[in-house]
């Protein structure tokens, strides 16, 4: 069990530094959120936890709470569902496995859709090299600043709503794990899995009553309910179905730094649930200040 404090001021636990797809070092996002105001914050980079020692060094420097976490990549069909992970062992060997697979097979989809986009528009992987930093999960926002680069789009968010949409045709999926295989894996590294942004299909698509239900028997501790990406029908009946399943709810910003519209603690975690979590991790501490 980990120590637990109470916590005051906001909680932001969904954010991304240049380890993934954020445009921030981990350093730099940690001292964001201070100036932003949050006093906990959690870097949950996509499949990887390459970030957790500067973060945690920073935070430690300038005394913010940090909650070291990842974004693990899932997949049910060709939808892609991000679980966020808290507070697991970061050498976990099945999830250390399980990662490195996910970032081999999204380096090798974006090689194959930047071939196919270099059909059309010039572009060129290393114009995706030049906007990744090393060693980062590589995801379509490199692609978009590649294209950004390039002039073919304005904005990542461009992008996204154009060339790197599925229904523009150079759209592929990578290798993920079922939800449930996440869900498990996290658990057994002592981590806590949090649903991320469960409701952005709107509620003709959500996860299945019976999906959810079997998450919840293998571990599932919450879904985050509010983040700006929900849609409100869906996210109304999710929130139903947390109710009648003992889910906690967070709430986080999805920070990406200049790369998305979301501002850190824009969204935030009620520390009672932030409590719950730490309560039930066994596989990392936070890292408090002081
Ligand atoms: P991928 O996992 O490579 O398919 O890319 C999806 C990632 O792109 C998500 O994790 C989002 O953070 C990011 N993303 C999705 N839509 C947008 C957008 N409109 N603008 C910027 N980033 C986006
Ligand atoms: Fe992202
Ligand atoms: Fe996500
Ligand atoms: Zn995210």
């Amino acid at each position: 069990m980990g120590a637990v404090r109470r916590f005051a001021g906001p909680i932001d636990l969904h954010t991304h530094s240049s380890v993934s797809d954020g445009t921030e070092t981990p350093g730099r996002l940690v001292r964001a959120a201070a100036v932003a105001g949050i006093r906990t914050v959690a870097i949950t980079d996509h499949d990887s936890t390459a970030g957790w020692p500067e973060a945690t060094r920073v935070a430690h420097e300038i005394g913010i709470t940090l909650i070291p976490g990842m974004e693990f990549s899932t997949r049910v069909e060709h939808s892609s569902v991000h679980l966020l992970a808290y507070l697991f062992d970061p050498a976990n060997a099945a999830i250390v496995a399980e990662t490195g697979r996910i970032r081999q097979a999204r380096l090798v989809r974006a090689e194959q859709m930047v071939h196919r986009i270099g059909a059309d528009y010039a572009l060129t992987w290393d114009d995706v090299m030049a906007q990744t930093s090393d060693g980062a999960t590589v995801g379509r926002p490199h692609i978009a600043d590649a294209l950004v680069a390039r002039g073919h789009a304005l904005t990542r968010s461009e992008a996204f709503a154009g060339i790197l949409h599925w229904s523009a045709g150079y759209f592929q999926p990578h290798y993920a794990p079922s939800p449930l295989h996440a869900v498990r894996l996290v658990r057994a590294a002592g981590g806590v899995p949090v649903l991320a942004h469960p409701a952005t299909r709107g509620v003709g698509e959500l996860v299945s009553e019976s999906r959810l239900a079997e998450l919840v028997d293998a571990g599932l501790f919450g879904l985050e309910l509010d983040h700006r990406e929900n849609k409100a029908d869906a996210r109304a009946r999710l929130a139903t179905l947390a109710e009648k399943y003992h889910l906690a709810v967070t709430g986080s910003s999805d920070y990406h730094g200049s790369g998305k519209p979301n501002r850190l603690g824009e969204n935030t975690t009620a520390p009672e649930v932030l409590e719950a979590i730490i309560e039930q991790a066994t596989g990392a501490e936070p890292v408090y200040p002081g």
